[in-house]
């Protein structure tokens, strides 16, 4: 792909980016079911006991360049895209996306520490403690 294709893919995703954002805030309705949906709030200390709508709210503000609330952070750190929030959507938001595109922004601003060795291991170890019997637990994590 040559530079000035580069750009031009580079602008219809800022773009998209910037509909979907537009779209989520028109649509999202501040319910909740998504936070209650979601398989690793029990794992997010910060966001867990959070209460949900705020939290919604604070996800939109770092989706929108804000620095959000530490629940709101805490919850799109410790996304893992399992989509369960799509399901309970009432309005079709997509909150997986939602979550994805905050996570990314919230880099972009800072708002969001860049992801680290020590902090993806920890993410590892919780998305297998899921899926792992208790003897595979024991032996390999
Ligand atoms: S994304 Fe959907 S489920 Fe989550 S708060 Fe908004 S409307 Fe409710």
């Amino acid at each position: 792909m040559g530079t000035d294709q580069r750009m031009v893919a580079h602008q219809d995703w800022s773009a998209l980016r910037e509909s979907e954002t537009a779209r989520m805030l028109a649509a999202c309705s501040h319910c909740g079911a998504c936070f209650d949906a979601c398989p690793m709030i029990p794992y997010a200390p910060g966001a867990k006991g959070s209460d949900k709508s705020e939290t919604v709210r604070g996800v939109l503000d770092v989706l929108t360049g804000g620095q959000g609330d530490a629940a709101a952070r805490n919850w799109i750190a410790v996304c893992t895209r399992s989509a369960s929030c799509n399901e309970a959507c009432p309005e079709a938001v997509n909150p997986m996306l939602m979550l994805r595109l905050a996570k990314w922004r919230g880099n972009e601003t800072g708002a969001l520490p860049k992801r680290d060795a020590a902090e993806t291991m920890s993410r590892v170890k919780v998305f297998a403690r899921l899926s792992f019997t208790e003897d595979e637990q024991r032996d390999w994590l």
